[in-house]
């Protein structure tokens, strides 16, 4: 065991070595700066005062372990001010028009994140209670910054964590080793990521093309780009890099507006059916229904991608502003006019420029999807007033389960496929009337001789209040019996005689 005032010495040592290990730019610019040296000495107050700091607890902790435990505080301390900084950062980099810097500075700020996450839960089963907060971060320009970053990081790696280490195996406190030693060689990865952005600052094809997409270990923080990555395992840790958190460039927060605009879309048109069916347009409400399906399929596809970016927060509807079956329309036009005419197109073009291959297919489906949802719902408005022609025309309609796609009776594929995405009609789900009743009725015609025609109807009335009646006429005999096909029925006809039924009903 060590005393507190040999712990108090290693401190010192541990940050004047820090000093030491600073690479020779920051260096220079540290001791060019006496608001520098105030800084450093402050921070060095900082790491000892934590003995102090954590005076009341200490004498709850295990004196076998309390040089850790101070170390864990000033880590914990430390990736929590890292994390707010390079969220700041990340903000000032888009700000600066470096989205690519922005999108590693993010992810590098979550692998931070959970670097603190786990020092503080071995802190809690060491007896902590009182979790450092962050302070409040100092901007510069993103050149600026990233030389900040560079800075902590490389202490971090070369000097805190190996110090750290040493001291948490002295100790025995082996959950804190394993992090201390998975933190350095992330951090040793983050400052390799954050020269590599510095010394490209002006070559933003690199950037985009190099940091548009990286990937974070979830389990040490380790940051990776497609060229670091590793072919199946963390090197640090092990983890599967299929379990590794994605972040892309605009087609995460473009995947955010999608579900939150298709789960709006789901409450509306479901709000919506329930108007039309009140008003007394029962294939309005149909149609309502069917695409608010539609839209679900979308948001479903959508935030599956999210989740495979990292994604945990899902949109939650707003409530529906509910008018007239008439507004209602207009409405749904006007957000399916701008979602395959602007939204899904831009989107569609950046998930492609990103590479984000699942997003684009989602994109390109949903675009063509409320195409269609469009143009049924500005047939349905131009024809609100011929109930008519919307009993007949939306009587039936089909959804394609896979791309959203809304047909009708005259707008279904012939070719037995959806025409957007090439699924088999025999896997589109259908919306109907229910059957009220189905009557069947016959009569016979004398012609010459033994020969009479035989008619045969069968009517159909649907909830809906749709009548249809289908026919079909034969050549018989007299006194003939048999079962005859009418539409989607059979029929058995008994005649009598040549012109009389004498029974008449519906096989199945
Ligand atoms: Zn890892
Ligand atoms: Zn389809």
């Amino acid at each position: 065991m060590r005393s507190k005032k040999s712990r108090l010495l290693s401190i010192i040592v541990a940050v004047a070595f820090a000093l030491a290990l600073v690479p020779s730019t920051a260096f220079a610019a540290t001791q060019s700066s006496p608001a520098q040296t105030t800084q450093v000495e402050s921070a060095m107050t900082a790491v000892v005062g934590t003995v102090g700091a954590a005076g009341p607890v200490l004498t709850a902790v295990d004196p076998g372990v309390a040089a850790t435990y101070d170390n864990l505080y000033a880590a914990v301390q430390g990736e929590t001010n890292a994390n707010a900084e390079y969220l700041a950062f990340a903000a000032q980099a888009k700000a600066d028009g470096y989205p690519a810097v922005a999108n590693l500075f993010i992810a590098t700020a979550a692998a931070e994140q959970k670097h603190s996450d786990d020092e503080w839960a071995v802190l809690v089963t060491l007896g902590a209670t009182d979790r450092p907060v962050a302070a409040a971060p100092t901007v510069g320009t993103t050149a600026e910054n990233l030389q900040t970053a560079i800075n902590g990081e490389y202490y971090e790696y070369t000097t805190m964590y190996p110090d750290f280490l040493a001291t948490a195996q002295d100790e025995g406190v082996t959950a804190a080793a394993r992090i201390f030693n998975f933190a350095q060689q992330a951090e040793q990865i983050h400052y390799n990521n954050y020269s590599d952005v510095l010394a490209n600052l002006d070559n933003p094809t690199y950037l985009n093309a190099t940091y548009k997409t990286v990937y974070r270990c979830p389990v040490c923080g380790a940051v990776f780009t497609p060229a670091t990555l590793p072919s199946s395992r963390c090197n640090i840790c092990g983890t599967a890099i299929s379990a590794f958190v994605v972040y892309n460039l605009a087609t995460y927060d473009n995947l955010y507006t999608a579900v939150q605009g298709e789960t709006n879309a789901v409450a509306n048109y479901t709000a919506f059916a329930a108007k039309a069916q009140a008003e007394g347009y029962p294939t309005v409400a149909r149609l309502f229904t069917a695409t608010a399906a539609a839209e679900q399929t979308h948001a479903d596809a959508e935030w599956a991608v999210l989740v495979s970016m990292g994604a945990t927060d899902r949109p939650v509807a707003d409530t529906p502003v509910v008018g007239t079956t008439a507004e209602n329309l207009t409405a749904a036009i006007a957000g399916e006019d701008y979602e395959w005419t602007t939204m899904y197109p831009g989107f569609l073009a950046t998930a492609q420029d990103e590479g984000v291959t699942a997003a684009a297919r989602i994109f390109n489906l949903a675009q063509q999807a409320e195409h269609l949802h469009y143009n049924n719902y500005s047939d349905v408005l131009a024809n609100l007033g011929n109930p008519a022609y919307l009993l007949q025309a939306y009587s039936t309609i089909y959804r394609c389960p896979v791309c959203g796609a809304i047909f009708t009776q005259a707008t279904l594929p012939t070719s037995g496929r959806c025409s957007i995405c090439g699924t088999s009609e025999s896997a589109f789900i259908v919306y109907g009337p229910d059957i009220v009743s189905v009557t069947p009725t016959a009569f016979v015609q004398k012609l010459s001789g033994n020969q009479n025609n035989l008619t045969v109807n069968v009517t159909v009335k649907n909830s809906d209040g749709l009548v249809t009646t289908t026919s079909t006429t034969l050549a018989i005999a007299s006194n003939s019996a048999g079962t005859y096909t009418v539409g989607n029925y059979k029929v058995y006809v008994d005649t009598k005689g040549n012109d009389q039924i004498r029974a008449c009903y519906i096989v199945q």
